[in-house]
């Protein structure tokens, strides 16, 4: 019998538990420390002040399975979903913690120790990439760990070296990829396949060595420090032998619901997939206070529902069914989140209210977009103007739009889409000058409506403008 996720998440705690770290419960997706940050994207952010030195703990090591959602923001991986195997708007990542206990070594030892003694994954399926820079973590894999070195690779700077920020800790990365076999399309880290879905990334070590002061410069830390992520969705796909992080047990009882209450018999339906990720990230996110609104973390939380119901439209449903997933989400991971259980009434109410009201003008849209693409094809692009439409009358997120087009190839004239976002701005700043209060409201509308766009583009803005 294979393992579960259950099973994995608590034989991970338990490895770092048994080599002195303190076991961590997950923190909000709302960071409670940084207003920059739109969600808790990894499991160092609750560490943040930690690692920066302006926290202090009774412990020196931490490990924790940490909720995140990539969903807007600098991590945004929606677009993956329904496109990767290894994508999810909301995953939970098991994390290793040191701050200015063990260094490099250790941390590596513990990561190849769990995987090959503790799970017993096949050495031979293990890659490994360093910082090119960063001759001393290749010796310890090569000399020590005796990972051959055709299967350890170089990589630059944008994928293996972090940063906090502009300024502040920063340093190499290492990450462990599995090899899921040649029935996959992909490459090796650090080839042009890579971007397959053969190898797969498992693990992120990261080795905080440096302080970036505000010209640039690297002073090395004085006590460096260790955090790494692993996503417990990937390492159960290894350890369940499948490949899609879809086919494991969560994911797999939880799309046998949405087939149930879709009626949808061919389970290999991308749909079904992408709306068993939206009711995660959603649920997860009303669990942690959210709810869905015209601006900030609130839009991110729209358009995912947003898109679910899309996706049940796809699938022939236009009955709010969404909300319906919740009691079997409690059901599969209510024991590992009790908050979650304990939101289970007013998530299945937000939910539901959102989909009532997205009900009314959802068809209308749809219909719309249909004729307007009549005739584009691959390569081609749908009008600004339509777009803009869908949006101001419908409540068709902008990327909605685009996450339906795409599926025929076809992009969006964005150019097009502002410049009527402008212009309405335009009209209703003039019509303001005649009535007062009526179009002071129409204006007000207008804006609120034009900063949740906004926040499609450049979140990190939105979140200041909305947590101002
Ligand atoms: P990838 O290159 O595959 O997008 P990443 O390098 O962006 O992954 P990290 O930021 O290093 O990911 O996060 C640490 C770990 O969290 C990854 O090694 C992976 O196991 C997991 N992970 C990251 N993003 C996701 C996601 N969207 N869904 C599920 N798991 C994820
Ligand atoms: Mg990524
Ligand atoms: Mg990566
Ligand atoms: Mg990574």
């Amino acid at each position: 019998m294979s393992m579960t996720s259950a099973d994995i998440r608590s034989l991970f705690l338990n490895f770092f538990a048994e080599r002195g770290h303190e076991i961590v419960p997950s923190s909000s997706l709302i960071p409670g420390n940084d207003a920059t940050l739109l969600f808790t994207n990894a499991g160092m952010v609750p560490f943040k002040d930690v690692f920066l030195g302006t926290e202090k703990r009774p412990y020196t090591r931490a490990t924790s399975s940490q909720r995140c959602v990539r969903a807007g923001g600098k991590h945004n991986d929606l677009e993956n979903v329904g496109y990767t195997a290894r994508h999810h708007t909301f995953f939970e990542m098991l994390g290793n913690f040191s701050f200015g206990d063990y260094f490099k070594r250790e941390a590596i030892q513990y990561a190849w120790q769990f995987l090959t003694d503790e799970l017993k994954i096949p050495k031979e399926k293990l890659w490994v990439t360093v910082f090119e820079e960063d001759d001393e973590a290749y010796d310890i894999w090569a000399k020590e760990m005796q990972v051959p070195e055709d299967r350890i690779s170089r990589i630059g700077a944008k994928d293996n070296f972090w940063q906090m920020g502009d300024t502040g800790p920063c340093g190499p990365c290492s990450e462990i990829f599995y090899d899921h076999g040649e029935s996959v399309w992909g490459g090796p880290p650090g080839t042009p396949e890579e971007d397959g879905d053969r190898y797969i990334e498992i693990w992120n070590l990261v080795f905080m060595q440096y302080n970036r002061d505000s010209d640039g410069t690297l002073n090395p830390l004085p006590k460096p420090s260790v955090d790494t992520g692993m996503g417990l969705e990937r390492i159960a796909a290894v350890m369940q032998d499948v490949h899609s992080n879809y086919e494991t047990d969560t994911f797999v009882q939880l799309i046998g619901k949405v087939a149930e209450l879709t009626g949808c018999e061919d389970l290999s339906q991308q749909s079904l997939r992408v709306i068993a990720d939206h009711i995660r990230s959603c649920a997860f996110l009303i669990t942690d206070g959210v709810m869905p609104s015209n601006e900030g973390r609130g839009y991110v939380l729209r358009r995912i529902i947003r898109r679910a119901v899309r996706h049940g439209h796809k699938l022939g449903v236009s009955e709010p069914f969404f909300h319906k997933l919740v009691p079997e989400l409690v059901r599969l991971m209510g024991e590992a989140f009790p908050e979650l259980a304990k939101a289970e009434t007013q998530i299945v109410k937000a939910l539901l209210q959102e989909e009532e009201q997205f009900a009314r003008t959802v068809q209308r849209g749809l219909s719309l977009l249909e004729e307007a693409m009549q005739g584009l094809g691959e390569g081609d692009t749908l009008p600004g103007d339509v777009a803009f439409k869908l949006y101001d009358t419908y409540g068709f997120p902008l990327d909605l739009t685009a996450d339906i087009t795409r599926e025929r190839g076809v992009k969006v004239d964005q150019a097009g889409f502002d410049a009527a976002m402008a212009e309405q701005r335009k009209r209703a700043q003039q019509a303001s000058q005649f009535g007062v209060d009526y179009n002071a409201q129409v204006t007000a509308t207008t804006e609120t409506t034009f900063l949740g766009y906004q926040e499609v583009q450049a979140s990190s803005k939105i979140v200041e403008l909305f947590v101002a």
